[in-house]
């Protein structure tokens, strides 16, 4: 018999994100799922370490834990400490909000999972959109539970996976896509106020303004009310540059 399959979940929304619990449950007959999550939300850590202060594991219940860190500092604690005799698949999320586009380059939900296709272990990253600041997960745990039981038969060299869910009732999903990035445009505002004391602080406010609807990308993809699934690559070179920026004279 196939021994039982070992999936890690990780996420950026901490403890309390309100994407862990579905997701969890919905992995659960797939195999033995663990989870290992920041105490507090980590959204946009992007892909810090923490290298320079103790992390503590601390158990919250049957297969849940959650640490001092970042959401990669959960990958790798996942991958390399908790599960060390063996990972077969690790799954992000559910996130709550979009990662499309060149959100992905500020996500700690994509983060978590690149960590660990890094560390040779297949990755999905899912993301649930809102409406009207509400989320509603069914659509995205099931979508990930498809993507799972895929990745789960290979193939065995690291795969990461981008997948972002419409916020949408499950009825009213019209399908997947497999698409590129689109691009994402935000709010370029640096509010500057006076603190009590008066001197200056800044709020970066961040927020996402719209996105361009290109054809072919993820954007475009959700906006027309379908899943949307990019393969990352971890490798970041611009192989068409490479030619020009050699002819350069430095
Ligand atoms: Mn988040």
């Amino acid at each position: 018999m196939a021994r039982e399959k070992r999936i890690l979940v990780v996420n950026d929304d901490g403890l309390h994100g309100e994407g862990l619990a579905p997701l969890r449950e919905a992995l659960a007959p797939l195999g033995k799922v663990t989870a290992i999550v920041p105490e507090r939300e980590r959204s946009a850590a992007s892909h810090c370490l923490t290298l320079h202060k103790p992390l503590r594991l601390k158990p919250h219940g049957p297969g849940l834990y959650a640490i001092n860190g970042t959401p990669a500092d959960c990958a790798r604690i996942g991958v390399l400490h908790l599960m060390r005799s063996g990972v077969d698949l690790v799954v992000s999320g559910i996130n709550r909000g979009h990662n499309m586009g060149s959100d992905v380059i500020y996500s700690g939900t994509v983060a978590a999972a690149s960590e660990a296709a890094m560390l040779g272990v297949p990755a999905v990253a899912v993301s649930q959109g809102l409406k009207g600041g509400k989320g509603d997960y069914r659509a995205a745990a099931a979508f990930a539970v498809r993507v799972a039981q895929r990745l789960l038969k290979g193939p065995k060299r690291p795969v990461l996976l981008n997948v972002n869910v419409p916020a949408l009732p499950p009825e009213s999903v019209k399908g997947w896509k497999t698409v590129r990035l689109g691009e994402r445009l935000y709010d370029q505002n640096v509010a500057v106020r006076r603190d009590p004391r008066g001197d200056h602080y800044f709020w970066m406010a961040g927020r996402w303004v719209r996105g361009r609807d290109l054809p072919g990308t993820d954007i475009s993809a959700v906006r027309a009310g379908y899943i949307s699934v990019t393969p990352l690559a971890l490798d970041p070179t611009d192989v068409a540059a490479l030619p020009k920026v050699a002819a350069w004279r430095f």
